[in-house]
């Protein structure tokens, strides 16, 4: 998600929605010896409008279908991820941090709650520098939050947010993101390593490139024995809607072809495979199984 909407109309829809903490949420997903935690750093209410797609007859039935208004909006969360194995600590993104208001930022109170320390975090492996995903990176003076943690994320991420022109060519309202990124960037300098492709990110664990959402946009794959969980990142921003309609892009998702081909390679190999999935705005974690022309994920027992 990039939020691209005013300050003031998002955080008054998001009041709408007090944090729901659904039971999966507590509950650590086990890959071998590899534990993964949703760390729920807030709610946000997603229109069908974000979803062009979606904001038709087909949308609002699939809505309504769900017990949600016909219109939406839907909530959706914003999740970060704790790596657990062996005494050692690492997070999949980090929130929003303060950037989006008092509703987001919970990622530190859910790490402090799972006995983690921000010290004790080794890395952090960004799926892309989306503010949603890399805010929580920052407390709030705009200082490292993780003092001992390097920041391992895709050169192509890293290029195209430090791009002067990119910028130029990107809806005046994407400024704020340009300036997260680069302050996220500056705040850990000598710490961001810039990787490429399918990088190793620990033992068993590597980024999955899933371009499209952002150039660099990347899932992590932790694999551990015969286990494996992707954790797909911006993949999917609504479950109800996304799942049989993959062909439906976000606004958000900055190339919208690759994002749409991409969303649709990466159902299909999970299908295929049987890979566990779990995502930034996903309430749910499961295995995606084919219908008709789309998905469902099925949620893991
Ligand atoms: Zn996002």
């Amino acid at each position: 998600m990039a939020f691209p909407l005013s300050r003031r109309g998002l955080l008054g829809a998001a009041a709408a929605f007090p944090l729901v903490r659904t039971a999966w949420a507590d509950a650590a997903i086990r890959v071998g010896g590899t534990t993964i935690e949703a760390l729920r750093d807030g709610s946000f209410p997603l229109e069908p409008k974000m979803i062009p797609g979606a904001d038709s007859d087909e949308g609002r039935a699939l809505l309504g279908a769900a017990g949600l208004p016909p219109a939406g909006p839907t909530p959706e969360p914003v999740n970060a991820f704790l790596v657990r194995r062996a005494g050692r600590a690492w997070l999949i993104d980090a929130g929003c941090g303060g950037l989006f208001g008092p509703d987001f930022g919970k990622v530190p109170a859910a790490l402090g709650a799972s006995g983690i320390e921000p010290g004790a975090i080794e890395a952090v492996w960004l799926t892309h520098l989306h503010i949603d995903h890399a805010g929580g990176l920052l407390d709030p003076k705009g200082v490292a939050r993780f003092p001992q943690a390097e920041i391992l994320v895709q050169e192509a991420e890293i290029a195209y947010w430090s791009d002067d022109a990119a910028r130029s060519r990107a809806p005046a309202e994407m400024g704020p993101f340009f300036d997260a990124a680069q302050a996220v960037l500056a705040a850990y300098r000598g710490r961001v390593r810039a990787v490429s492709g399918a990088a190793d990110l620990a033992p068993g664990i590597a980024f999955m490139p899933l371009p499209g959402h952002t150039p660099g946009h990347s899932g992590v794959l932790v694999t551990d024995g015969n286990d494996r969980l992707l954790v797909w990142g911006d993949i999917v921003h609504s479950r109800i809607l996304q799942m049989p309609h993959p062909e439906w892009s976000v606004i958000w998702d900055l190339d919208q072809a690759q994002a749409r081909a991409t969303r649709r390679r990466i159902l299909d190999q999970a299908a295929a495979d049987g890979l566990v999935v779990a995502g930034m705005h996903v309430a749910a974690r499961g295995r995606i199984e084919r219908r008709g022309n789309g998905y469902a994920l099925v949620d893991a027992a």
